[in-house]
């Protein structure tokens, strides 16, 4: 009787409200046909093969983008390393706080601009970047403005120093996110940066150069550098460099761990993760259900620590499970200008390939698959949202990063089979709780080998806390008050 109640409701819910397009206007953003390095305060040539960037959601070229050299890396290093010198590391922590209070505010007042590129470069819902994205990206340079003139209270000792020149590598999921989050803790400690954004979503950083250039901040503080995974090795192996910071994949980071052992380079490593988000019988069925779904389709499940991994108690499985179909129904998947747009694009060809095989590979090994009924446009790269049912822990959709709007559900009947089921994984990044029990959720925020546990949330992000992995998720900060240790000795 239950279930029938359940099954007519979750039919009814799946008809979606119809929205007229609500389609936020590109006109606010100027992209340049091609674009240049950003080296010591000026855009320049690039030494190597220009690339193109793509809108994920039409595939059209956006611009070209110059590629970076070895030649051009060494001229980067090298107009931080005089920027370090001469200028940064001599100013006070007061003044340097002002130039990122003023990044920050800038970011503020073109924050709808950099939404929008945001969105039209990455594929990601224009409600995500404008609302999320980018005002966290603002928060950060706020937050760390704030620690430049205060970190001999940062709990690292009496007088502690910079470390000099940083080389950051960023990935393409967040793009100005991740740059804030490398770039704010960074000033603030006193040291300069050269970055490298992702090949696929370069444009808000360069951006964010012009950004720089319009705060006056000191030629040469911070660098940008473009190109792929050759221009990033020939950064982070650069010998001039006192720090590398990466978030990428594992596989990459383990190759970056590789090349700077031995040196005395200081390395943070931000890597992938296979989130467990758990949901027990006395959770708040329809809260948790929200948390489920922001939890792996938020930003096309191009999350690192996305909650993947559906734990939920065997005894409220049917009644969740009935009542996510539902709500995944409403999802509406499209154009990322679009305002009511809850799925984007997918970032890039090779990404909507990977994230096919392992669906493909799920099903293939006898997991059930199921997606609502949606219409994806014609041009561009697209993936629904998709549950996977019957999904045992040996499934690679159960262990491997897929990087996508896949959800994976497994079963449990105890908490410690609820936390046995969680920490095996080689990953140990983010976990979710979902209990009526303040109890429950220490003892198990106890017992998860994962860097970030939210109890009844998901998601949430504050400049103020930290974030960072266990085991092949990485290791170091970035956030908080220890975020600054990685660039502080
Ligand atoms: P990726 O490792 O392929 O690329 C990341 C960056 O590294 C890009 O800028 C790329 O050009 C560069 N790169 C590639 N090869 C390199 C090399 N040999 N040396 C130096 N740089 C190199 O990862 P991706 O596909 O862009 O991003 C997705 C991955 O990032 C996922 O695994 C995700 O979990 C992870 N990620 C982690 C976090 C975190 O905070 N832990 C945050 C976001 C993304």
């Amino acid at each position: 009787m239950m279930t029938e109640k359940i099954a007519e409701t979750a039919k009814a819910g799946a008809e979606k409200f119809a929205y007229a397009p609500a389609p936020e206007s590109r006109s606010i953003v100027d992209i340049q046909p091609s674009y240049g390095l950003f080296i010591d305060g000026d855009f320049v040539d690039g030494g190597g093969k220009p690339f193109k960037t793509i809108s994920p959601s039409t595939e059209e070229v956006l611009a070209e983008i110059a590629e970076a050299s070895d030649a051009d890396v060494d001229r980067a290093v090298k107009a931080a390393r005089r920027a370090y010198t001469r200028t940064w590391s001599k100013m006070p922590g007061r003044e340097r706080a002002k130039y990122l209070y003023r990044i920050a505010r800038i970011i503020q007042e073109r924050s709808r601009e950099l939404a929008v590129l945001e969105s039209i470069d990455n594929g990601k819902p224009i409600k995500e970047s404008r609302d999320v994205d980018v005002p966290i990206v603002a928060a950060h340079f706020f937050y760390y403005a704030g620690w430049a003139d205060k970190l001999e209270h940062a709990g690292y000792g009496s007088n502690p120093q910079p470390l000099g020149v940083a080389a950051q590598v960023i990935p393409w999921n967040f793009p100005l996110l991740m740059l804030a989050w490398k770039i704010a803790p960074a000033l603030a400690a006193g040291n300069t940066v050269v970055l490298k954004p992702a090949e696929t979503t370069p444009l808000t950083a360069l951006l964010f150069a012009e950004i720089c250039q319009q705060a006056d901040l000191p030629p040469g503080v911070v660098n940008i550098i473009t190109g792929a995974g050759e221009t990033g090795r020939a950064l982070v192996g650069h010998t001039d460099v006192d720090k590398v910071a990466f978030t990428g994949s594992t596989d990459v980071g383990r190759a970056i761990a590789k090349s700077v052992a031995g040196t005395n380079k200081k390395v943070t490593l931000e890597l992938g993760g296979k989130a467990a988000n758990i949901v027990f019988d006395d959770a708040p069925i329809d809260q948790a259900v929200e948390g489920i779904v922001n939890g792996i389709f938020f930003n096309q499940g191009h999350v690192c620590c996305a909650g993947s991994r559906l734990l939920v108690q065997e005894s409220i499985a049917e009644e969740l499970l009935a009542k996510l179909k539902k709500r995944m129904g409403t999802l509406r998947v499209g154009d990322p200008l679009d305002k009511n747009t809850d799925i984007g694009a997918i970032n890039s060809a090779e990404q909507l390939a990977r994230i096919k095989e392992l669906s493909d590979v799920g099903e293939a090994e006898g997991a059930g698959r199921w997606s609502p009924a949606c219409e994806l446009p014609a041009h561009g790269f697209w993936f629904p949202p998709t549950l996977f049912t019957g999904v045992s822990q040996a499934h690679r959709i159960a262990r491997e990063e897929i990087f996508g709007p896949v959800l994976s559900v497994l079963t449990f009947r105890t908490p410690h089979e609820a936390v046995e089921k969680a920490n095996n994984t080689p990953y140990g990044l983010s976990a979710g709780i979902w209990t009526d029990k303040g109890s429950r959720i220490l003892w198990m925020a106890n017992q998860l080998r994962a860097g970030v546990v939210w109890a009844n949330t998901f998601n949430k992000f504050d400049p103020a806390s930290p974030f960072g992995g266990y085991k092949e998720s990485g290791y170091g900060r970035e956030g908080g008050r220890h975020g600054l240790e990685g660039y502080l000795r």
